[in-house]
């Protein structure tokens, strides 16, 4: 039975809905996940500026050269014939995503997400020319002085400038570098490419200076999807409500709620015992009343997060597991002289005071999907056809009928050199074919990476073939390490 469903009717108070977001000015952090992050965006943001640079075998070591439709990545050459193997990649990095989700959360988000490393690098000029947190709270606060304007103007062409290297760069992949770089300094480049650039770096300036954590929040689509892919047992930065409360302030020197909580579970009892990064301090009971838990309720958690979030409300879509909040309440319970781990890395189950499973159906369908994936494409990669033949009939005539008595037929070979050096290339007929010969040119030379197209004649005597026949035509090099056959039709008069 349907049932209708209660609505109320909202006079239009002419008020927006759009709830117009405060900034959010995350507090520098220190400490072990905060060099991670750092050390991903050096070592992302440094393939991504210097690949484009790099040579490989003569041409730039990755480009996807659209026009030429063919992709260059280190010494490997994808033609649109490749197209196969370029999918079968973009699967394998899907499915690596699903299982590093499965078994570790959100770790693209926090550590390799391009949102995640561009916003650090625009927070990092930020700082440098408006200062800490505070200060920048100030600056924004106050009035236009002449040191807020040369601070901010500062910071605008920092940005600009690193926007805009960034879109050069991200065309560079698409059109050679060096010829980007001289056609940008001349004013020579095309629409397209100026188009790219300036998209891609308006893109950039917006997405990391403005947006940040709103793309994360409202525009991301796999931060709406991955919670499908976790389980009870999926790595997760979450706050340990057991020990942590009843939150309150308090001096330091007051002893750690974990000294007067009864231990259920002795610590190092799990195996693996620190497989969430955390040394296992074991199952603790509930504080007895009164006595305060170890959240010292300084918010410090909260000022370092990007998302503007307090982890101590549970695990939310907001949430980018960049570990700053681990981070910021390691350094306050070290200063407590309290264990550290009140937020960490840990999963439901060990909340739960249970072990942490890793193989589990979920991972382990993923991992062998994976693993399938990988030794098919490192497979077919290395078994891929150096040369590409490809026979066409002539399509205007099946046959021709020669003065002397002859039937011939003509095809175009289209040949694709697919290796690095030129070839020479022989076109014969297998040796089961002694009723046909080849009329003309049968030794082609090809250039690397190009492709011909040849003319190609057979010839067959009338009284040796009658209709149609199955023709094996073999293209080999010298060395025959190039050995490719190809099947065609050879068409000849029925008898009447
Ligand atoms: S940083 Fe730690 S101690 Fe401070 S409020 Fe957050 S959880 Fe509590
Ligand atoms: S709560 Fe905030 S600071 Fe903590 S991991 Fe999530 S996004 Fe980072």
């Amino acid at each position: 039975m349907n049932r209708p469903i209660p609505l109320t009717v909202v006079a239009d108070s002419g008020e927006s809905l759009y709830a117009a977001q405060p900034k959010i000015y995350p507090r520098e952090i220190d400490g072990r996940f905060a060099r991670r992050r750092i050390a991903a965006v050096f070592v992302l943001l440094g393939l991504f500026y210097l690949l484009p640079w790099m040579r490989w075998d003569g041409h730039q070591a990755v480009l996807f050269d659209l026009p030429a439709r063919k992709f260059y990545v280190f010494g490997l050459t994808f033609w649109p014939q490749d197209f196969f193997w370029l999918a079968c990649l973009l699967v394998i990095a899907a499915i690596t995503l699903f299982f590093f989700t499965a078994l570790a959360g959100r770790l693209w988000c926090g550590y390799a997400c391009p949102q995640t490393v561009w916003t650090e690098v625009f927070l990092w000029i930020e700082r440098f020319c408006e200062g800490r947190r505070n200060q920048r709270i100030k600056l924004d606060g106050g009035r236009w002085t002449r040191e807020k304007i040369l601070r901010k103007s500062a910071k605008q062409f920092l940005w600009i400038t690193l926007s805009a290297w960034t879109g050069f760069t991200f065309v560079g992949f698409f059109t050679p570098i060096l010829d980007l770089g001289q056609a940008v300094t001349t004013f020579s480049f095309g629409g397209w490419e100026g188009f790219w650039i300036v998209f891609y770096g308006f893109a950039t300036y917006g997405n990391a200076g403005y947006m940040r954590e709103q793309v994360c929040k409202y525009m991301c689509p796999y931060a709406r999807f991955q919670s499908a892919m976790f389980d009870r047992d999926t790595l997760v930065i979450s706050y340990d409500v057991a020990r942590g409360e009843p939150r309150g302030h308090r001096k330091r020197g007051v002893a750690s709620v974990l000294a007067s909580l009864p231990l259920i579970r002795p610590p190092g009892t799990f195996s693996p015992s620190s497989s969430d990064g955390e040394k296992d301090q074991g199952t603790f009971g509930v504080p007895p009343k009164n006595v305060l838990g170890d959240c010292i309720a300084c918010d410090a958690c909260v000022q370092v997060c990007p998302t503007g979030i307090d982890i101590r409300d549970g695990l939310q879509i907001e949430c980018i597991a960049c570990a700053a909040c681990i981070d910021a309440c390691d350094s306050v319970m070290d200063k407590m002289d309290y264990p550290r781990g009140l937020i960490r890395y840990t999963t439901e189950s060990r909340l739960a005071g249970m072990s942490r499973r890793i193989l589990r159906p979920r991972t382990a369908i993923y991992a062998t999907i994976l693993g399938a994936l990988l030794a098919a494409f490192i497979w077919g990669i290395s078994h891929r056809a150096a040369l590409i033949v490809d026979v066409l009939h002539d399509r205007n005539a099946l046959y021709r009928e020669m003065s002397d008595g002859g039937i011939e037929n003509g095809y175009t070979v289209k040949l694709v050199n697919k290796t690095d050096q030129t070839q020479q290339l022989r076109i014969a007929l297998e040796d089961d074919q002694a009723t046909l010969r080849i009329v003309g040119k049968t030794h082609v030379v090809v250039e690397a990476g190009q492709v011909a197209n040849i003319p190609l004649t057979l010839h067959a005597d009338r009284a040796d073939i009658k209709g149609r026949r199955r023709v094996e035509l073999l293209v080999r090099n010298d060395d025959d390490s190039i050995h490719v056959e190809h099947k065609s039709e050879f068409f000849a008069p029925e008898d009447k």
